[in-house]
């Protein structure tokens, strides 16, 4: 079968997942547990609990290139059109660099433009080697704090600033995507301090990602705890003073 690639779901005519329509091929697995992660079955790239569950959904499956590039050239006067291409989601994507790779080379020799939307959370080394392979990158960035980073989500924070700083000095276009949440970043001192760390970094443009319960209902389907039960959910009206922060650092910032 040769090279093949953990794949969850591969969602047509995606608009926030980079410019113009989207298609987004989603990878299993990834290094994060972040407690408020809208796809559980993301996490596990070998997830036990959603395989027995026998659907496909849940567990994923094994794509090779050409199976993958199938569906996304089928849209490809759609990206013409508006500016739009192929976007590599996850989970995290660079789990699985080889075959993201390969992706990468696949879209390109077929004129597609590719982003990739990553935790930024893998070995500098293997992180350089990805680089030259993206059009953009979706850089998520959750918290400028290394301990509440550790608290929170598992890991500290240190190799995704430096990721994140060498994808700036390479020169790929970065937008940094912050997931705004309760208790965790969505107080204006956080906003204050992660605008100031993205800044210093030289990054430029920003998305905001307000908290929602979308992913609620997966945990139940998966008999998996949910963290975030009952948190209220957050929307750009709540958090205009939050993106005026932002804006006051010169930063291009808006709500996706
Ligand atoms: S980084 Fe993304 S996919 Fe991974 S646990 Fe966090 S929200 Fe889920």
């Amino acid at each position: 079968m040769g090279l093949t690639g953990r794949i969850f779901n591969i969602q047509k005519f995606s608009i926030n997942d980079g410019p113009g329509i989207r298609t987004t091929v989603f990878f299993k697995g990834c290094p994060l547990g972040c407690p408020w992660c809208a796809n559980p079955e993301s996490q596990n790239r070998y997830a036990y609990i959603a395989d027995t569950m026998g659907d496909e959904a849940y567990s994923g499956r094994d794509y090779t290139v050409e199976e993958v590039m199938t569906q996304v050239r089928k849209d490809k006067p759609f990206y013409q059109q508006s500016g739009g291409g192929m976007t590599l989601s996850g989970g995290e994507v660079l789990q699985q660099m080889e075959f993201a790779i390969a992706l990468c080379k696949a879209a390109h020799s077929e004129g597609i433009h590719v982003a990739a939307e990553t935790t930024g959370y893998t070995a500098p080394g293997r992180f350089q080697v990805f680089l030259p392979f993206v059009d953009l990158l979706l850089f998520d960035f959750k918290h400028y704090d290394r301990i509440k980073h550790h608290e929170s989500i598992g890991v500290y924070n240190d190799i995704i600033l430096e990721n994140l700083r060498q994808s700036v000095d390479a020169k790929v276009p970065v937008i940094a995507r912050i997931p705004v949440i309760p208790e965790f970043n969505s107080n204006l001192s956080s906003a204050r301090q992660m605008a100031q760390t993205l800044a210093d970094i030289g990054i430029k443009e920003i998305h905001l990602l307000p908290f929602h319960q979308l992913g609620e209902k997966k945990y139940e389907q998966m008999g998996l705890d949910y963290a975030m039960k009952g948190v209220k959910q957050l929307y750009p009206e709540d958090l205009q003073e939050y993106q005026k922060v932002f804006l006051d650092y010169g930063l291009d910032c808006k709500f996706q």
